[in-house]
């Protein structure tokens, strides 16, 4: 199951309903395997707060339903079709449909400011000032000055006086900029209220973004992602209006289109000349800004909702620019090697990572090889990394063993040769039966120069069915290393199938599957049992520190055999998996608050439909 699925659906029902009339009501959606009604839940009304006297009377007792399917299939259908009848769903990630319009509003307001007074002792000098001071820049922002006409009857103290400075200036501050002056008196803040908190709370917000405030602008802003066109309209009835809220100044609310991306602060800095150009390229119609947050950066994409044309375009271009280009073998797929998954690999792309301007990035999950940066340096990096996996592959030589050579080495040898040349150098698959090699070494070639040449006694060959499938020699049955018999009745010594798990959790080949002879009549074929090692099996002989790593590669190769049904979040950093949808459905994945789309499974394509987005994308130029 995925974040996204359940067999389970929370509703409140009636009080006193029975579970027999859920039944009636729920079987219609597929075979149900549980129902449990929790009669008299408290539910407090909406909008009765306000009076205590009616609020005893209006809390209503309700009944929770839980209804669980035996299919989550039927649970999806059933939660769609309750969803649109408008029943209320619990405990579910909030699901919508494809946005055509935008559900977005902008508010923009004043920064807090303070302001302040610096006198001097006569007219020239405080002219002179204000002309210096105005328009300069105090701690990252832009001030005015202003020289104050002086009373007639004043002799001394002439005023100039500052504005837009920022909120946490104290009077010290002000001495280092003013010069020989005699007097600083301050303002109070221009406001001590949190608007961002009261719009994040207004009615209909579904989801907030607050953009981190930018020293060198003089607004705040925040987006809202509204539940309706009603909403909307309320919200923007509230544009242009004076509030106390923001010491009576003016809010600007204004219906927008809106993504943001994350992006680990690497690849940022490899694309920023990248979003730089597209923030160029669409000025004045489509603001692109970023925000570091310093593990990573975020990116904020918005612009008038009329302008959904320009908006669609530029969204599809940034969502390219944070793809960065994919490593593709020459047979067009994807370029992959498992070397990739080693911590050795991590620290050799770390170090040509530092050392150049693009940034290769190898999706763990996905298993496929990004890299990014401008142009000619994404070339490089392309290069780059297909020299290294050839460099790799090059150096990694497989020798066949004969079978009966494995006990031997699950019994000590491995490690004692491993030891005398390197842990990394030799390593050995009892699966295929290979032993791998790593580099150039004689004298390690020379230790396994036996074991290569070995060649059984006839008297192993009978009694394979008794026999070990990895080892071909009868497991012993001791203490030390039991005899696993598995559910389809094959036969393995204990150590042997525990050394296949480590390997497979090490190496990314789980789920390990029977290797015995299949059945009878598929002999000839030479084909295998292919039975699955059951979990519990697996858990006994794995480690324990192990165990979660099994589960991890076994769950991920079945992804990756059904990615015609899941998908991975297009998050780069992310490792979630969805189910695909059979229609255009929008989700803010809840692990690294992306939008995406079930359907395609791609980035949300806010503005046009899937079908429009997969055209447009072919279109969208990868690189700058
Ligand atoms: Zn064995
Ligand atoms: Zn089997
Ligand atoms: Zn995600
Ligand atoms: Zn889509």
């Amino acid at each position: 199951m995925t974040g996204t699925d359940s067999r389970a659906l929370i509703l409140e029902g009636p009080p006193g309903i029975s579970e027999a009339r859920v039944h009636d009501y729920a079987h219609r959606y597929g075979p149900i395997k549980d129902i449990v009604v929790t009669p008299d839940v408290p539910m407090i009304v909406e909008g009765s707060e306000d009076n205590d006297q009616e609020d005893e009377e209006n809390r209503l007792r309700k009944s929770a339903v839980r209804i669980e399917f035996k299919d989550m299939k039927d649970a999806a259908a059933a939660a769609r079709s309750l969803k649109d009848h408008g029943a209320t769903l619990a405990g579910a990630i909030p699901i919508e449909p494809a946005n055509m319009k935008s559900t977005w509003v902008r508010f923009k307001w004043p920064q807090v400011t303070r302001a302040a007074w610096i006198h001097y002792s006569s007219i020239a000098e405080a002219k002179t000032m204000a002309e210096k001071l105005h328009g300069s820049f105090f701690r990252g922002k832009k001030i005015t000055a202003s020289s104050l006409r002086p009373d007639k009857r004043q002799k001394d103290l002439f005023a100039i006086k500052l504005e837009r400075l920022p909120a946490d200036t104290t009077r010290e501050d002000l001495v280092d900029i003013s010069q020989n002056s005699r007097l600083i008196t301050m303002s109070e803040l221009t406001y001590t209220a949190r608007p961002r908190e009261v719009f994040q709370q207004s009615a209909g917000v579904k989801f907030f973004v607050n953009i981190p405030e930018d020293p060198t602008k003089l607004s705040a802003v925040a987006f809202a992602c509204l539940d309706s066109e009603d909403s909307i309209l309320r919200a923007i009835q509230m544009h242009g209006t004076k509030l106390k809220l923001i010491g009576k100044q003016e809010l600007t609310v204004e219906r927008v289109w809106f993504v943001q991306y994350s992006l680990l602060t690497d690849v940022f800095k490899s694309v920023s000349t990248e979003v730089a150009a597209l923030q160029i390229r669409y000025e004045g119609r489509v603001q692109v800004e970023s925000r570091d947050f310093g593990d990573h950066y975020m990116v904020y994409l918005h612009a008038h909702h009329e302008e959904t044309e320009t908006f669609v375009q530029a969204n599809l271009s940034l969502q390219a620019i944070c793809h960065g280009l994919i490593v593709v073998a020459l047979d067009d797929q994807p370029e992959w090697d498992d070397y990739l998954y080693s911590t050795s690999s991590i620290k050799v792309i770390e170090n040509l990572n530092t050392k150049n301007s693009f940034y290769i990035f190898p999706n763990l999950s996905t298993r496929q090889i990004h890299i990014f940066g401008c142009g000619i340096e994404q070339d490089k990096g392309v290069s780059t990394i297909k020299k290294l996996l050839q460099r790799v592959r090059g150096s990694c030589r497989e020798y066949p063993i004969h079978r009966n050579v494995i006990r031997q080495l699950i019994d000590g040898g491995l490690t004692e040769i491993q030891a005398a040349v390197g842990a990394n150098k030799l390593s050995l698959d009892v699966i295929r039966s290979v032993l791998i090699v790593r580099g150039e070494n004689s004298v390690l070639m020379q230790k396994i120069h036996h074991l290569l040449d070995f060649l059984p006694s006839k008297e192993n060959l009978k009694r394979s069915r008794q026999l070990c499938s990895i080892c071909k020699l009868k497991s012993g049955g001791s203490e030390r290393n039991p005899t696993v018999k598995l559910l389809c009745g094959h036969v393995y010594c204990g150590a042997c199938l525990k050394n296949a798990l480590i390997y497979a959790a090490q190496n990314h080949f789980a789920p390990v599957k029977c290797i015995s002879p299949g059945p009878a009549y598929d002999l000839e074929r030479g084909s295998i049992c292919g039975q699955p090692i059951a979990y519990t099996t697996a858990r006994d002989l794995l480690p324990l520190l192990m165990e979660p790593d099994y589960l991890k590669v076994a769950f991920l190769s079945f992804i990756h055999s059904s990615l015609d049904e899941y998908f991975f979040c297009p998050s780069l950093q992310c490792n979630t998996v969805y189910r695909r949808r059979e229609s255009e459905t929008i989700i803010c994945c809840p692990i690294c608050r992306a939008w995406l789309c079930l359907f395609c499974g791609s980035m949300s394509h806010d503005g046009i439909t899937c079908e429009k987005a997969k055209e447009m994308r072919v279109n969208i130029p990868r690189r700058c």
